[in-house]
């Protein structure tokens, strides 16, 4: 025999903390809802792990990042789940789910039941292992998706003082991290398959004024190719990192940031999984109508797309979370999840956003000179469907994601660039 819950979340990250909330402003009673993670501590805004919680002086630490902090709401510590009567099953990773018999097992062997399932098992980060690398267990190989990774990360970064750090890929996690390397006085060496930086989304034009700036803070990039292997000690520490293209590194860290993979192994034979993610409508409920899944692991419909999508992005994490459980509690009153695509990063004192969709033409406006303020629009079939910023004011950002929304017609490209900001603001 085991407990029973009307509502269980699978999975204590960014999209349980901010579900948490939600659930307690729409009223949920004491005992009705239980979080299970196999972290062991309380969710937190999982993005600190790249930026703060790195720094050399005063890194951040929890409690100050628990969700949720970002969103300039309530710290929900592990005090504030006891006082709210949320169950918090910390440590403890769900084994396997029964959705016709609403019930799951728990690692502590548990059998626990529920009325409603949310799935916030967001993504684990690729190994090495899968792409046919040895040496992810090495003590400074270093990925970084969790708490403990970033606690490995922060031990090996110590120990590495002007010592050669690699970090292998280009994508945020990539960027942040050399960024966060270089201040902990590290010499940095970033290897990317492809052409530039961030080659998903940013345009060569804007990757090449951060790699430019990169440059300028001595991390030298080594591009189109890849890690084959690396160069052992006798303790088995990494001292080299082999690349394809002949090239060796030497290596007192490697960092690896080369994508990740949704968690859906515990429903891929109960439920319809597209996208590599578990398909949700738009009131983020799945195949099974009493199993919802928000967050990285849910494919959703952006209305703006036009199609499923499956954002790996912690805004959308904290809107679906929001929006689900308003879906559970209040059906009547909940309509269709518009949601606007938001990304954003930052590193060394850059600091960008984009909104939207980033297909069509592109145009480019500000000052890429001075580097401080700049961005780029994004245009198909003859509507504004993007929009990066670097730099912007908070009443900026807030107006190119209100122009995005409304999904302009666009006239001329040039006019489109020289205008700049200023189109956004008339929309
Ligand atoms: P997660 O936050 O990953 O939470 C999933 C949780 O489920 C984890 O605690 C996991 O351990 C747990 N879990 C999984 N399986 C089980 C199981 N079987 N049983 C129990 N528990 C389980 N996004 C941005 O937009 N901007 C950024 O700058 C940015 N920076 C980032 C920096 C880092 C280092 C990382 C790792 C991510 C960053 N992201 C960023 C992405 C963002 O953090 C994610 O989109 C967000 O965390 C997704 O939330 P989630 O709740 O879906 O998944």
């Amino acid at each position: 025999m085991g407990r029973a819950f009307v509502y269980v979340i699978v999975g204590g990250g960014v999209a349980a903390g901010y579900a948490a909330l939600e659930f307690t402003r729409k009223g949920v009673s004491d005992g009705e809802l239980c979080i299970i993670s196999n972290e062991p501590v309380a969710p937190y805004e999982r993005p600190a792990l790249s930026k703060g919680f790195l720094l050399p002086e005063n890194p951040t630490r929890l409690p100050s990042f628990h969700t949720c902090v970002a969103a300039n709401d309530e710290i929900l510590t592990p005090k504030w789940y006891k006082e709210h009567g949320i169950e918090l099953l910390l440590g403890t990773r769900v084994m396997s789910v029964d959705l016709k018999r609403m019930t799951l097992v728990s690692s502590t062997g548990e059998t626990i039941s529920y009325k409603f399932l949310i799935i916030a098992t967001g993504a684990r980060a690729l190994k090495l292992e899968e792409f046919g690398v040895e040496g992810s267990d090495a003590e400074n190989v270093c990925y970084l998706r969790d708490l403990n990774d970033a606690n490995k990360l922060a031990t090996v970064i110590q120990s590495s003082s002007n010592g050669n750090a690699v970090v292998i890929g280009g994508g945020y996690i990539g960027m942040e991290c050399a960024a966060s390397l270089v201040i902990n006085k590290i010499n940095v060496t970033m290897v990317l398959p492809g052409a530039h930086c961030m080659a998903r989304l940013f345009t060569p034009k804007i990757a090449t004024l951060y790699e430019d700036y990169y440059r300028a803070k001595g991390v030298k990039f080594m591009k189109g190719t890849t890690l084959t292997s690396f160069e052992f000690d006798s303790d088995k520490k990494v001292t080299a990192v082999n690349l394809k293209d002949g090239n060796q590194l030497p290596a007192d860290l490697v960092v690896v940031g080369i994508g990740i993979r949704p968690n859906t192994s515990l429903f891929e034979e109960q439920l319809i999984i597209e996208k590599g993610g578990i398909k949700v409508n738009s009131k983020m409920q799945s195949s099974e109508s009493s199993v919802y899944a928000i967050g990285d692991v849910a494919t959703f419909p952006v209305k703006l797309y036009g199609e499923m999508r499956r954002l790996e992005h912690v805004d959308s994490a904290r809107k679906s979370a929001r929006h689900a459980v308003s879906a559970i509690m209040e059906p009547e009153k909940t309509g269709e999840f518009d949601y606007l695509p938001c990304f954003y990063s930052r590193f060394f004192a850059f600091s960008w956003q984009f909104y939207g969709d980033h297909v069509g033409e592109v145009v480019h406006f500000g000052d890429y000179e001075e580097g401080k303020v700049f961005g780029a629009y994004w245009v198909k079939e003859g509507h504004l469907v993007g929009s990066f910023l670097e730099g912007g004011t908070k009443e900026e950002y807030e107006t190119i994601s209100k122009a995005i929304q409304l999904r302009p017609a666009v006239g001329d490209m040039e006019d489109l660039g020289r205008e700049g900001l200023g189109f956004a603001e008339t929309v």
